[in-house]
């Protein structure tokens, strides 16, 4: 594992709209023998959380990735936290994507702004879509039992609802009370023991993002261990970056869901000539690599690479 502070390769993209909080994504890249990594982790990861994010960039850039089992990967199309309008429009810009992620539990909204997002979202995908939300652990239980009563009534039937409720105790709780499936998110990626979700019965899905957990193989053992059906998600990364989500989810033995894979339709530019954007809501299995005209476009400020630099001095110092 290298490296000179002048091989990070330190990037900043726009988004087109806002997402978890963000207008702007960045992180870096890094080159080895294998190929291109992306270590990009969150702005509220510490160097602790981190570590595993710099595994990840390492096992794509030193080792590559276990061989595929299949050749096209089916994805979702990621519907943020806007006007039913413009999530009409997402979905039918989406490259003929069957499955639709919707985000809900956006601070400042109501109920009735995510069931008129469901319904134009149902409309647009027609009746044999799936469509699942996404809460990030923003309610309580009861809330949640509540809101989803609405929202499936909303969606005509949802695929699952993602981490509603934070905690492995409070997902196992609701999933006792409500019909709708429980995937498991942030109780894998985030949590100390991200096995406690299946012990606990507390999900039906989990949703596994090779950065958080540490790479591709990392996700196929612990994807092994939990014994459940695998999403495969990823973590807002560059097409370098979703290269990765790619490879874990064309290797693993199973892949009952779509994948929430198809994020480089958030960007309004890459730091590849041919981004994973889907086409009959399939990605390609392939490696991919940046271009360098490109990546010279997406550089960071000055001030935003001094700080990446000085994230990775602070990962590698407890590596
Ligand atoms: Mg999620």
């Amino acid at each position: 594992m290298p490296s000179d502070p002048a091989d990070l390769h330190v990037w900043s993209l726009p988004l087109r709209t806002r997402f978890r909080g963000l207008t702007v994504r960045d992180g870096v890249l890094v080159r080895g023998a294998a190929g291109w990594g992306e270590f990009s982790p969150f702005w509220d990861y510490d160097a602790e959380e981190s570590a595993a994010w710099w595994r990840a960039a390492w096992e794509a850039a030193d080792d590559g990735w276990p061989a595929p089992v299949r050749n096209r990967i089916p994805v979702n199309v990621t519907v943020p936290a806007v006007d039913a309008e413009t999530a009409h429009r997402i979905v039918r810009a989406s490259g003929g994507c069957r499955t639709a992620k919707v985000k809900v539990a956006e601070p400042g909204q109501s109920l009735a702004d995510e069931v008129a997002r469901l319904e134009a979202v149902r409309d647009a995908l027609g009746p044999d879509g799936a469509i699942r939300v996404d809460a990030n652990a923003a309610w309580d239980v009861d809330t949640a039992v509540s809101r989803l009563v609405a929202l499936d009534r909303a969606a005509g039937g949802l695929e699952y609802a993602e981490q509603p409720v934070p905690g492995v105790d409070d997902l196992a709780a609701l999933r006792r009370r409500t019909h709708v499936p429980i995937a498991a998110d942030e109780s894998i990626r985030r949590a100390q023991d991200p096995l406690a979700v299946a012990r606990a019965q507390a999900a039906d899905v989990v949703v596994l993002k090779v950065q958080p957990l540490g790479g591709v193989r990392a996700c196929l053992e612990l994807a092994e261990r939990i014994g459940l059906p695998v999403v495969v998600s990823s973590a807002l990364e560059s097409s370098v970056g979703l290269a990765a989500g790619v490879a874990l989810a064309a290797a693993l033995p199973e892949l009952p869901y779509a994948c929430g894979l198809a994020t480089a339709q958030l960007f309004t530019s890459d730091l590849v000539d041919r981004p994973f954007l889907p086409v009959d809501g399939m990605l390609e299995v392939r490696r991919t690599e940046p271009d360098p005209a490109l990546l010279a476009g997406a550089a960071a400020s000055p001030e935003l690479t001094d700080r990446w630099r000085a994230r990775v001095a602070a990962v590698r110092a407890r590596a």
